[in-house]
């Protein structure tokens, strides 16, 4: 037996590692197991160039969790360890075996999926142990070994019986962290990090029933047999390349990775390179509402199979957060912090990476299928829109693919808007005007005197699209747009050709002292406008770019104070409405015309609530009794 000093500089580095080297003390389960996987991928790795003959047996890791004795039991049957071993890569804190593994054996290990590379994994047990063991037995003829600590500096480290190849690590877990030996707790945290860990790994045992034989009685009960109950499937969708997967494979990878969710997905991307950087993965487009951030933060990030997190801000661009899946890449450090990742030369390459294949992907679904892209554009136009506001480069992509659908049921892209439209007018920097809806309910009255008119309206009702514009406009020469109730209306009514008003220039300017009496509190501009005899007697109108400011002031741009409302009235001089109001007996009678008419413009324009609501309706009833 012999003893000594774990050799490290700082006397109290455990205090340390205890405290600081991983906020999270769940995580010594992941790092045990994957040590333990390490340790079995090396033995096949050794097996596979020939340095170890024969076969290697069962493989499975077990768990074991003993609740009397407080222990947690990690047992592999991988390459194990010698004493020197022990001494070597156990007692010389920060000193990886991973490492120096990939080091020796480089030209052929780099696929082993070796995930150590701190040299500090290990210690992550002494967050939850008051006491730990490793009991191991090299695959070479040397005699086993058995190294205890108990969290002090000093460790003990002597021969062991052990005659199966293999290493187990023994905790004794302390008093704080009893939850560990729950069987639930376990359980939960083997399917959060281990769930798709290249060695299978048992916890535990299951029943299982034997098939019944053909000629089997009618009520013969299955025999039933107790197996070893395998927490993982290591051999997951995204390790597979893409020509051995089916689209059914695809879908119930989806399941198993989201268990809950009900819905299918759209579609998926499966990413795969080797160069400059490791990475490989399946992302799925979900139906996405309107709502983006409870959809946020469902992709999945890990490290050769072992899963390191479900926030993968940072690495993933902000849009494709809305995105589920999987992304594997040894590349990614497992324990770092986020601004490190930022910082990352690789992360950078990374989210490029994945935001090309992303509009790969897109824009060859829209070229290979456009109908079954339009039909889901719906669904995942806000990732699209979103990326094309954020990401520049995914801009200029988008560009091909991005759809603007109409309120009938159409859908241009880009280019083909000028061709496939009517412009409401060109503008004074010579920009094709196009109208739109951002809310086809809200604006119908407004859309319905369009259409009539025969102008096509874009029903672009994202929740960002108002930025989106923005930036379009920005970036584009030719077209520009202009939502439906707006000022832009009126050129829309100042283009027809019958503009011929039925009023005279006199009775025009008995008229509109009338009207700006009655609604002097409103602080509406009158303006009077010979329309179709069709067209709504009163209608309000924002101006496009005051809207605009609003809105943005609203999303958080507020350097401008408080905007002031500011709506037209625009009164159709053609309609026979408002004829009666310029004819009217009594001014009684002319003031409850105009107050009518002017709720019903506010009506169409969601403006009239509360109060007025209520004096509108009583005036209603007035009016049909
Ligand atoms: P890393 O995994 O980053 O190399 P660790 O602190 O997790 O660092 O482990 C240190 C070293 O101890 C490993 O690289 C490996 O050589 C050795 N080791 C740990 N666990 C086992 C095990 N179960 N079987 C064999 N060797 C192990
Ligand atoms: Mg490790």
């Amino acid at each position: 037996m012999s003893t000594g000093k774990i050799n490290v500089a700082v006397e109290n580095i455990f205090p340390l590692i205890k405290k600081f080297l991983y906020s999270d003390h769940e995580i010594f389960l992941r790092e045990l197991i994957s040590n333990a996987t390490d340790a079995t991928s090396k033995l096949k790795h050794l097996s596979s160039i020939g340095e170890i003959k024969g076969d290697l047996g069962d493989l499975t890791i077990e768990i074991k969790a003993d609740k009397k004795a407080k222990t947690l039991h990690i047992i592999d049957k991988g390459l194990g360890m010698s004493q020197e071993e022990v001494q070597k890569y156990i007692n010389e804190v920060a000193f990886s075996g991973a490492e120096e593994f990939l080091e020796q054996y480089k030209d052929t290990a780099k696929d082993s999926g070796i995930i150590g590379h701190f040299g500090l994994g290990f210690y992550s047990a002494f967050m939850v142990s008051e006491k730990v063991e490793i009991i191991t037995k090299s695959h070479q003829d040397v005699p086993a070994a058995h190294w205890v600590c108990d969290g002090s500096p000093e460790y003990s480290l002597e021969l062991s019986d052990k005659q199966d190849r293999g290493t187990e690590i023994i905790l004794h877990i302390d008093k704080d962290s009893k939850e560990f030996l729950e069987e639930s707790r376990i359980r939960e945290l083997l399917q959060k990090y281990n769930k798709f860990m290249p060695i299978p790994i048992q916890f535990g045992t299951r029943e299982e029933s034997l098939p019944l034989p053909e000629d089997a009685d009618k009520d013969a009960k299955p025999e039933t047999i107790t197996v070893p109950n395998i927490i993982n499937n290591s051999n997951p969708a995204w390790t597979k390349k893409p020509a051995d997967l089916e689209e059914k494979d695809y879908q119930s990878f989806y399941r198993e990775l989201y268990p809950m969710q009900f819905e299918e997905p759209l579609f998926n991307i499966h990413l795969n390179v080797d160069y400059p950087f490791n990475l490989t993965g399946i992302l799925y487009f979900p139906k996405l509402k309107n709502d983006l951030n409870i959809q946020k933060d469902r992709i999945q990030l890990y490290q050769n199979q072992v899963f390191v997190t479900d926030n993968v801000e940072g690495i993933v661009p902000e849009f494709l957060t809305l995105l589920r899946g999987v992304i594997d890449s040894p590349d990614i450090p497992l324990n770092v912090s986020r601004s490190y990742l930022q910082a990352d030369g690789a992360v950078k390459k990374i989210s490029n990476y994945i935001t090309r294949k992303v509009a790969d992907k897109l824009s060859g679904l829209f070229k290979k299928d456009r109908a079954g892209f339009e039909s889901k554009w719906n669904d995942i136009k806000v990732v699209i829109e979103y990326g094309m506001l954020s990401e520049d480069k995914f801009f200029e992509k988008a560009e091909k693919f991005a759809l603007y659908p109409t309120t009938q049921g159409a859908f241009y892209a880009y280019e083909e808007l000028e061709e496939q439209l009517k412009a409401l007018h060109t503008d004074k920097d010579g920009k094709f005007v196009i109208l739109y809806t951002s809310d086809a309910e809200a604006q119908h009255s407004y859309i319905k005197q369009a259409e009539n008119k025969g102008y096509t309206v874009l029903l672009l009702d994202s929740p960002i699209i108002g930025h989106l514009i923005q930036k379009l406009e920005g970036a584009k020469e030719k077209v520009s747009f202009a939502r439906v109730d707006g000022d832009a209306i009126e050129n829309l009514i100042k283009k027809e050709e019958n503009t011929i008003s039925k009023l005279s220039d006199e009775e025009k300017e008995t008229l509109k002292p009338f009207i700006e009496t009655a609604i002097a509190d409103t602080g509406y501009t009158v303006q009077l406008e010979a329309m179709d005899s069709d067209s709504l007697p009163f209608t309000l109108t924002q101006p496009e770019f005051m809207r605009r400011m609003k809105e943005m002031q609203q999303t958080g741009g507020g350097m401008m104070g408080n905007l002031p409302d500011m709506y037209s009235l625009l009164v159709n001089t053609n309609h026979p409405l408002v004829s009666e109001i310029l004819h009217c007996k009594t001014a009684k009678k002319r003031d409850r015309l105009i107050h009518q008419a002017l709720d019903l413009a506010r009506l169409s324009q969601n403006l009239l609530k509360g109060e007025a609501l209520t004096q509108f309706i009583q005036r209603s009833i007035e009016l049909i009794k």
